[in-house]
């Protein structure tokens, strides 16, 4: 794949930053570690540096990988702690297609999901904080994704993230350090869907599980 995507330079080092991905929001400069907010045509210095420590790891940032017949490249990687550890969600793009998804990893458990519209859940429409208090282990919801049939999910997980460093280049403004709800339901076929609560938004992902053992690197 070649680089149609947008050249901007660093402002803290000067040194080039080509991105890999379009509608990138926050780029890790990959000269001076300083972390960018991209906007239209400008770069601006987050005033943060990545804070990442790498461990070992199946997927690495511009490495691609194939799972099912499909090549993704991971090109940004963000990590959240839940208080026991920290997942990782890595923002990787289908190459056939440039489509972006996340693919979560919890230790051994990944999974590739995309947003969805948050009307998909009843439930929302209420607003975040009667959702965040509904959001109980074992409760149940109903749920109406695209292209699906209405289904019956449960919630089971339930926590409390915080993002704790980026790396790469990742499609959404993140708040460093900012707490935020979570929640895992489950529907039929191995569906997932996840919700995440900060201050007031709500969003609402879907997915599934997928076994590491098939992903070839
Ligand atoms: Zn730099």
């Amino acid at each position: 794949m070649s680089d149609p995507f947008p050249s901007h330079n660093c402002p803290s080092c000067g040194g080039a930053i080509d991105l890999h991905a379009p509608d990138i929001r926050i780029a890790m400069c990959p000269h001076c570690g300083s972390g960018l907010f991209l906007e239209d045509d400008t770069v601006k210095n987050l005033g943060v540096k990545s804070t990442i420590v790498e461990t070992p790891s199946l997927i690495k940032l511009f490495q691609p990988f194939h799972y099912q017949n499909t090549s993704y490249l991971p090109v940004g990687q963000v990590r959240f702690d839940y208080g026991r550890g920290f997942w990782d969600e890595w923002w990787v793009l289908d190459q056939k297609t440039g489509q972006g998804q996340w693919l979560s990893v919890d230790e051994g458990d990944y999974a590739l999901e995309q947003a969805i519209d948050i009307d998909c859940l009843a439930a929302a429409s209420q607003g975040a904080e009667a959702l965040r208090q509904q959001l109980k282990h074992g409760t149940t919801f109903n749920l109406k994704a695209p292209k699906q049939s209405a289904e019956t999910v449960r919630v089971t997980e339930r926590g409390e993230g915080k993002c704790i460093g980026f790396a790469g280049e990742i499609p959404e403004l993140l708040q460093l350090n900012e707490s935020f709800d979570y929640a895992h339901l489950s529907g039929a076929q191995q569906r997932l869907y996840t919700v995440e609560i900060s201050g007031t938004e709500i969003q609402l992902f879907q997915g599934y599980w997928i076994d590491p053992f098939l992903i070839k690197v």
